[in-house]
């Protein structure tokens, strides 16, 4: 399961594979994950990506690569990914 922290009250959150839409306490980021996907809604640098350990990693060159990129800084993004 995708497990993902906020970095704004500090909850983790972790989707339950069957589609529920799971918000941290502050309502910054959600997810939900079904068999088939995962979803993180949120801006890239309001949460950290915990596990697995392949996603983590695809996220933490993703915030990389935008950050060599001043004009991209600011976004509101939904991530879809097939598992
Ligand atoms: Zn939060």
């Amino acid at each position: 399961m995708t497990k993902i922290k906020c970095n704004k009250c500090g909850d983790i959150i972790e989707g339950d594979k069957k589609g529920t839409y799971i918000e941290c306490s502050c309502k910054t980021i959600a997810i939900d994950e079904t068999e088939y996907y995962y979803r993180i809604i949120g801006n890239l640098e309001d949460f950290e990506v915990l596990e697995p350990e392949n996603t983590r990693k695809m996220f933490e060159e993703e915030k990389q690569r935008r950050k060599e990129k001043e004009n991209e800084k600011t976004w509101v993004v939904c991530f879809l990914s097939r598992i």
